[in-house]
């Protein structure tokens, strides 16, 4: 089994495999239990899976050098975000649940269609998982069962309304609370200004940008890979890298 390592001779290199093998061992496993325990989505898996093997893969390409202790330390940095990945994990355990409680609100909305507890819990639900137009669907439903409702009615407006701040993406002034278009600048009303550099990271945690997210790791990486096989300048290599940890980072963090 030792002589398996026919690359590093010096006793340093060595041990440096023996600490690689042991930190990236263990998200290859927290990985595939999330894949085992269904907790995890095949691509999800997978992005992770090519993102760690990158990161080994570019470690090896760097091996013995100064350059491949840079990447032994970006490793186990991301190797000690596996907390966000268990958070993820458990965030979908509870999508699960939720499921199944709107699965037993909607029994029991067809076996009572008047009664509003119902539906107000499915709209709870459907609320704190930012689905708005499923909420939507049931304040519609209720409405139509009953006829009038002021109660409710005020609710479904609120509902539509932040449905139409998902999708528009548009900005809500903190300080007078005024709807702004997605692009703004500053508040139409007050003037505050709105552009903020969270507004990136929230542009990002859409399903869209966690795919560009993820491609972007993926695509740094194998640059990363190529520079490291073709012996380019260690600097480089190096900012591509990190460039990748960042990437990679920012994907695992907004996906926890
Ligand atoms: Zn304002």
């Amino acid at each position: 089994m030792s002589g398996e390592g026919v690359g590093p001779e010096t006793g340093g290199a060595f041990l440096m495999a023996l600490v690689v093998i042991v930190i990236a061992g263990y998200p290859y496993y927290i990985i595939f239990s999330m894949l085992l325990n269904n907790t995890a989505s095949a691509t999800e898996a997978g992005v992770y899976f090519i993102v760690y093997t990158g990161f080994i893969g570019g470690m090896l390409a760097t091996w013995g050098t100064a350059l491949g202790w840079l990447m032994l330390t970006l490793l186990l940095l991301l190797s000690i975000s596996y907390p966000w990945l268990l958070g993820a994990s458990e965030r979908r355990a509870m999508w699960k649940m939720d499921l199944e409680d709107l699965a037993e609100c909607d029994a029991f909305i067809r076996r009572a269609p008047t009664i509003v507890d119902n539906y107000d819990r499915a709209i709870t639900i459907c609320r704190r998982r930012g689905e708005y137009a499923r909420a939507i669907q049931y304040a519609e439903a209720y409405l139509a069962a009953v006829g009038e409702d002021f109660k409710m009615q005020r609710r479904l407006e609120q509902l539509k309304r932040m449905l139409r701040r998902q999708t528009l993406g548009s900005k809500i002034c903190p300080v007078c609370d005024t709807e702004n278009t997605p692009g703004a600048a500053e508040c139409i009303r007050c003037g505050r200004l709105l552009a903020l550099p969270t507004d990136v990271v929230a542009g990002c945690a859409s399903e869209t940008g966690l795919r560009a997210l993820a491609a972007t790791t993926i695509t740094l990486l194998a640059i990363g890979i190529a520079l490291a096989l073709l012996r380019s300048s260690a600097l480089a290599i190096g900012i591509v890298f990190v460039s990748a940890f960042v990437t990679a980072m920012t994907y695992v963090y907004l996906r926890r």
